[in-house]
C-alpha cells in the first residue's frame, strides 16, 4: 500500500470507506509527518488533541456506514479562520492568545463534513504579503529546493503554511484565502493545486478581515478533483455574510471529468508582460497547446485595463485594510499595551502589535481615504476597477475560460526580492486582475522550471463557473502529469 501521506483526498477516502486503513491511522501518520517536518514552520499551532478526537469521531461514522463528504481527511487550517475555543492569531501580535467564541462558516461547514484539523496554519500577517515573511511567528519554509543552490526557499503567501503543508504531503488539503492571489501565487511555488472561488462562493464569516471586497476562501490540495471536493464542502450562501451570494454549488465532481472538448479558451495578450521570464512564456504555450490538443478551440483576447490592476489594487486593499483593523486598539481583541491614557494605550498598543508590512498598509490606506485625496485616489480606484470587471465581461463574450501564467516567476529565496515593496507586489501582477473583477481562478501545476521548480498555470473562469474551471483543470492535470516531488516529499516515499 502507498505510504498514507502520498495519497490523494479521494483515494484516502476510498480506502476509509474499505476500511483498509482508520481515520485514525490516517491521522497519525500525519501527525508524524508534521512532527518530522518541523523546521517548515508551516503552523502557528498544532492542533493533533483535536485532530485525534475528530478522527475518532470519523471512524465511528464510518462503523455505523455514515459517513460525511470529507469524513477522516486531516486538513490544515489557515491562521485566518476562527476557530471556536481554539487560538487564531492571523499571524499577528495584536491577535495573540485571542480564543474566538465562534466558528468561521468556512471551518464549520469542514467540520460539519469530517474533516480533521491539524493545525491553523502559519500566513503573512493578516494575509498581507507574497511571500510568507511578515508573519509574526517566522517565516514558512517551501518545501522545495532549487537545484542551484541549498537556500530556503519562501513557499509564496500569503497562505505558504497552508501551501507548503500540503505540498511536504504533512496535509491532504488545506484552506486558503485569496485577496489578490494568496491561493493560487502559493499553490504554484509549492506544486499544488488551489482555488480561489468567486467573490461570494464562500462566506467570509468569521474570516479576519483584510481587504473585504477582494478576501474569498478557497482549498488547496494536490489534485484539481480534490479541489473540487473540498470547495464543495467550503462554499455555499450564509446568511451570516451579506456579500456570500445565494447561488447553488453544483456537485463539481460529477462534472469534472468532462473534458475540454468544444470549450473556448481565451488567452489574454495583456498578460504577456515585458519582461516575463521566457520559461514561464514557454509553459503558458505548453499550457495553450495541452489544452487545444484536448479539444478546446483557442481563441485571442483582449483585456486592455489589465495593466492598471496592480495599482488600483495598491489603493483599494490598503484602504479597506485601514478601515478594518481599526477594529484592534487593545481593547476588544488580543494584546493590549497599557498606556497613561486612552490615545496612549491605542497607539502604544497599536505601535507593539502590528508589523511592518501592515502598518505601511495602515498608512497608505489612510491617506487614500482622507478627505484631501478621497476622490484622486479612491474614487478613481474604484472607477478604474469597474473598467477591469467590464474588460471579463467582454473577454467572456467570447471564450469560456482563460489562460494565463500565475505567477511571474517561481520560489525565490528568503531574503531575495525584498529590497523594496513593490518588487515584491509585482507576484501578483497576473492574479489581481480577477480579484479586483471578483471572477474564480485556479492555479495547477505544470512543469518544472530549469532550477527544477514548480511552475503553476492560472485557469480564470466567469462568475460562479468554477465547475468548467475544474474540468479545464483536471484536462491540464491530465496533460502536464506532474509528477515531481518536493525533496522533502521525496525522501519519505523512498
Ligand atoms: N500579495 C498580495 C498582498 O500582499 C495578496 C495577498 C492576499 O491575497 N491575501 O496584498
Amino acid at each position: 500500500m502507498k505510504n498514507l501521506t502520498s495519497l490523494t483526498i479521494k483515494e484516502a477516502l476510498a480506502g476509509l470507506k474499505k476500511k483498509d486503513f482508520s481515520a485514525v491511522d490516517l491521522t497519525e501518520a500525519h501527525i508524524k509527518a508534521t512532527e518530522a517536518a518541523r523546521h517548515l514552520n508551516c503552523y502557528i499551532l498544532e492542533t493533533f488533541d483535536i485532530a485525534r478526537k475528530q478522527a475518532a469521531a470519523s471512524d465511528a461514522r464510518y462503523a455505523k456506514g455514515e459517513a460525511r463528504l470529507l469524513d477522516g481527511i486531516p486538513i490544515a487550517m489557515k491562521d485566518l479562520f476562527c476557530t471556536e475555543g481554539v487560538q487564531t492569531t492571523a499571524a499577528s501580535n495584536i491577535l495573540k492568545g485571542f480564543k474566538p467564541p465562534y466558528e468561521s462558516t468556512v471551518s464549520g461547514n469542514m467540520f460539519r463534513d469530517g474533516a480533521v484539523m491539524l493545525g491553523k496554519a502559519n500566513l503573512d500577517e493578516f494575509a498581507m504579503g507574497s511571500a510568507n515573511i511578515t508573519s509574526a511567528y517566522g517565516n514558512v519554509i517551501n518545501p522545495w529546493k532549487r537545484k542551484s543552490d541549498d537556500k530556503p526557499l519562501v513557499p509564496g503567501g500569503s497562505s505558504g503554511g497552508s501551501a507548503a503543508a500540503v505540498a511536504a504531503r504533512i496535509a491532504m488539503g488545506a484552506t486558503g484565502t485569496d485577496t489578490g492571489g494568496s491561493i493560487r501565487q502559493p499553490a504554484s511555488f509549492c506544486g499544488i493545486s488551489g482555488i480561489k472561488p468567486t467573490y461570494g462562493r464562500c462566506s467570509r464569516f468569521g474570516i479576519v478581515a483584510f481587504a473585504s471586497s477582494l478576501d474569498q476562501a478557497g482549498p488547496f490540495a494536490r489534485s484539481a478533483e480534490d479541489c473540487a471536493l473540498l470547495l464543495q464542502s467550503m462554499a455555499g450562501y450564509d446568511s451570516k455574510d451579506s456579500t456570500s451570494v445565494n447561488c447553488p454549488v453544483p456537485d463539481y465532481a460529477s462534472t469534472i471529468a468532462q473534458g475540454v472538448k468544444g470549450l473556448k479558451v481565451g488567452v489574454p495578450k495583456e498578460y504577456r508582460i515585458d519582461g516575463t521570464n521566457p520559461e514561464i512564456l514557454k509553459l503558458w504555450e505548453r499550457g495553450v497547446e495541452m489544452l487545444k490538443d484536448a479539444g478546446a478551440e483557442i481563441v485571442d483576447v483582449s483585456l486592455p485595463y489589465t495593466k492598471y490592476a496592480l495599482q488600483t489594487y495598491y489603493v483599494i486593499a490598503p484602504a479597506e485594510c485601514s478601515s478594518n483593523l481599526a477594529r484592534y486598539d487593545g481593547v476588544r481583541f488580543g494584546q493590549r499595551v497599557e498606556g497613561d491614557n486612552l490615545i496612549d494605550t491605542y497607539e502604544k498598543t497599536r505601535a507593539a502589535g502590528f508589523g511592518k508590512e501592515v502598518k505601511r498598509r495602515i498608512l497608505i490606506g489612510t491617506y487614500v481615504l482622507s478627505a484631501g485625496y478621497y476622490d484622486a485616489y479612491y474614487n478613481k480606484a474604484r472607477r478604474v476597477r469597474k473598467l477591469i470587471w467590464q474588460d471579463f465581461i467582454e473577454a467572456y463574450k467570447k471564450c469560456d475560460l482563460l489562460l494565463t501564467p500565475t505567477a511571474p516567476t517561481a520560489a525565490f529565496a528568503i531574503g531575495e526580492n525584498m529590497q523594496d515593496p513593490v518588487t515584491m507586489y509585482l507576484n501578483d501582477v497576473f492574479t489581481i486582475p480577477a480579484s479586483m473583477a471578483g471572477m474564480p481562478g485556479m492555479s495547477v501545476p505544470v512543469g518544472l522550471s530549469a532550477d527544477g521548480l514548480p511552475l503553476g498555470l492560472q485557469l480564470l473562469g466567469k462568475p460562479f463557473d468554477e465547475a468548467t474551471i475544474f474540468r479545464a483543470a483536471q484536462a491540464i492535470e491530465k496533460a502536464a502529469n506532474f509528477t515531481a516531488l518536493p525533496q522533502l516529499a521525496q525522501a519519505r516515499a523512498a
